[in-house]
């Protein structure tokens, strides 16, 4: 892939990319109404990996937006959200579905999944991994409101939009357009996203 290129991620499949410190990546949701899962792992060492959970807590706010630092499992600064041109709707509280997830909606168990996409990137990569951390969910509005309900609300997206992120280490990226069809927070999709590789000052992104 060479940089500043826009590569299409087709409706229900994942994309992933090694990706130097410094590299800047826009995630964009081309028909609005769709959501990504995004993940991010340390290139030399992918048993840590950016964690939801830390990054919450490192920002002292539940929702992702431009500004944040993400942290990994093990609190080390891995990316920061840079750029947004979306109205800004994030989460990284809510589980990447998976295949018992559309079990329990009764899609039967050849549903794809965020998760599945995720394991099948990691290993081409060959990191081995068997579950999906918590993910960023880009462009998906999941809310909290104050009585503690969590509610799955409809993606705000719209055609076009774009979130920009900047590694802070050399990292694998994996990006997942969500399949999911059955819970209807994604009403513009599933679609396909894309993803764009930017250049770096005095440096190229490296292709994958
Ligand atoms: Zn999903």
């Amino acid at each position: 892939m060479s940089r500043g290129t826009r590569t299409v991620i087709p409706a229900r499949t994942g994309w992933s990319g090694l990706l130097t410190a410094g590299t800047r990546f826009r995630v964009i949701d081309i028909d609005g109404g769709q959501a990504a899962d995004l993940w991010t792992f340390n290139a030399e060492r992918p048993q840590e990996h950016l964690s939801a959970h830390h990054s919450r807590v490192h920002e002292g706010e539940i929702y992702p937006r431009v500004g944040w630092t993400f942290v990994t499992n093990e609190r080390r600064p891995i990316l920061r959200f840079v750029e947004d041109t979306s109205p800004g709707r994030h989460d990284c509280l809510v589980a990447a579905c998976d295949r018992p997830r559309y079990e329990l909606l009764g899609a039967g168990s050849s549903h794809g999944s965020c998760e599945e996409n995720l394991l099948e990137q990691a290993a081409e990569l060959g990191i081995a991994l068997d579950y999906a951390p918590q993910p960023v969910n880009v462009f998906a509005n999941f809310r909290v409101y104050p009585d503690g309900r969590l509610e799955l609300e409809p993606c705000v997206s719209r055609p076009g939009d774009a979130a920009t992120f900047e590694l802070l280490m050399d990292a694998v990226v994996v990006l997942s357009a969500c399949p999911q069809d059955i819970v209807g927070f994604q009403p513009g999709g599933p679609t396909d996203m894309a993803v764009e590789v930017l250049e770096i000052a005095g440096r190229e992104a490296p292709g994958n």
